[in-house]
């Protein structure tokens, strides 16, 4: 079970950030709202003194960021994984506005680790990146010119968190809050997708010349679904099942 709760237990994931200035906004707004876990991907340059200079004194986030190489580390144990889009996708996935995001994450971070995913610069987040994520989140922006700054985003994201804190008690329950059995972990679903992709193959349901889009529907549809830990090692027992079957 984690040991953090409420807002301590909500990460902003930062993926291959060019601009270490960015990084040091981030931290700024981060901590006017409360927030203090950071976690940075692969940053281009870290620590970085244009970082410490956009901190100003929220500096004290910058030293206690942690860096990783990759999305799933940063993600890892977290039951809820939400990331956001300047723009919309291929294939929709479930969409949340920032304050509809604030209190999705203001109910759930008592229970389990939360993650704020924030992508690249240049290029926002990646089709296999968002696929990780239960939610995506758009900010509502003129749709001519949607892109925010990076720091921006994270401070509109963040303030909806605070605020969602701040009417706290005026809220519904979530299912999920209140659930038996923890959530399944990011690792947890990766090696089911693999597990599931495998089993498929082996079924010829899906053509290895032909995959198109399954694996990324069948991914939105766990990710709408958010299996528990009991209920996905029973998934893994009926996939076992059939692999044997197939062989
Ligand atoms: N050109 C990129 C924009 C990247 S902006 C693209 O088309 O995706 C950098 C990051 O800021 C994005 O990855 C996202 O995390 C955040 N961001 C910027 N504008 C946003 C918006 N309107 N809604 C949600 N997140 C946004």
């Amino acid at each position: 079970m984690a040991t953090k709760t409420g807002i301590d237990n909500i990460r902003v994931v930062l993926v291959n950030t060019s601009h270490p200035g960015n990084i040091g906004g981030v931290a700024r707004a981060m901590k006017n709202m409360g927030l203090s876990q950071l976690y940075l991907v692969g940053p281009k340059r870290f620590p970085a003194d244009e970082a410490v200079w956009r901190a100003a004194s929220a500096d004290d986030i910058l030293d206690n960021a942690v860096v990783t190489e990759t999305l799933d580390e940063a993600i890892e144990g977290c039951g809820l994984i939400i990331g956001t889009s300047a723009r919309e996708r291929r294939i929709p996935w479930p969409l949340f506005d920032p304050r509809q995001c604030g209190e999705k994450v203001q109910q759930e971070s008592s229970s389990h680790p939360v993650a704020l995913i924030f992508g690249r610069e240049d290029r926002g987040l990646k089709n296999e990146e968002l696929q990780k994520c239960h939610y995506h989140v758009h900010i509502p922006t003129n749709e001519e010119y949607s892109s925010l700054n990076l720091a921006a985003a994270v401070q509109v994201v963040s303030y909806e968190v605070r605020m969602a804190f701040l009417a706290q008690g005026q809220l519904d329950r979530s299912v999920i809050r209140d659930w038996d059995i923890e959530p399944a972990s990011n690792k947890e679903m990766e090696h089911f997708y693999g597990h599931l992709e495998s089993t498929l193959l082996g079924t010829g349901f899906i053509d290895p010349a032909t995959p198109r889009q399954t694996m990324t529907r069948l991914r939105r549809l766990f990710n709408r679904i958010r299996m528990d830990k009991m209920e996905l090692a029973m998934f893994r027992g009926i996939l076992s099942g059939i692999d044997k079957l197939t062989k």
